[in-house]
């Protein structure tokens, strides 16, 4: 991260959380199927990458908690509910057993734009980004990962394309990294599947 951005800060209540197990089960389902197609996933270096969330009430939402990536499976203690963002400071507020990460802000850029989103996935996949960079909705490539820029950048992309039938934001200057958001976990996943499938054969 360039120097003179505002350190990312996640204010973590390391407790246990607890949610309700058929949402916990339709999580499990979505990002299984994005796990298996490589879309969250690990790097041979150890760091994971990708994520997703719902939006439990207003601001509020359950995401996959940090370094979960290289994991098929999980278990309710792999995820966190952010109840707070602020752009400004760089900061989340988030509690469970496992803390979020920085690309929280991205989400929570997300739901503040378009208050009909209920769910949002993050992805890595580097010629599905190459494919869509500037011919989706793209963030500038000088805005980089885990900065407030970019929280901003991403809420204002999403507030302006609001919801349609695509609702995908490749990130400029995050490669490989795709957003998607839906309605609920099955329309935001469906989003990135269908576009994967399509560009695959390209
Ligand atoms: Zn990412």
């Amino acid at each position: 991260m360039t120097e003179g951005y505002i350190k990312f800060h996640c204010n973590w209540e390391n407790e246990e959380i607890h949610f309700p197990e058929e949402l916990f089960l339709s999580l499990e389902k979505e990002r299984s199927i994005l796990y298996k197609l490589g879309l969250i996933g690990m790097y041979p270096d150890g760091i994971g990458f990708g994520n997703i969330s719902v939006r439990t009430n207003g601001g509020s939402f359950l995401i996959t908690g940090s370094a979960t990536g290289q994991f098929p499976t999980l278990n309710q203690s792999h995820y966190s509910m952010v109840s707070e963002s602020s752009f400004g400071d760089n900061s989340i507020t988030c509690k469970g057993l496992t803390k979020a990460s920085a690309e929280s802000l991205t989400h929570a850029a997300i739901y503040r734009a378009i208050p009909e989103v209920g769910a949002v996935v993050h992805v890595h996949c580097l010629w599905l980004w190459e494919k869509l960079l500037n011919h989706y909705p793209t963030t500038s490539g000088e805005i980089e990962y885990g900065t407030p820029e970019m929280a901003l950048a991403v809420q204002s992309l999403a507030a302006e394309m609001g919801m349609s039938d695509e609702n995908i934001i490749i990130m400029g200057g995050h490669r490989e990294g795709i957003l998607a958001f839906g309605k609920n976990l099955k329309e935001a996943t469906t989003q990135i599947i269908e576009i994967y499938n399509r560009y695959q054969n390209d």
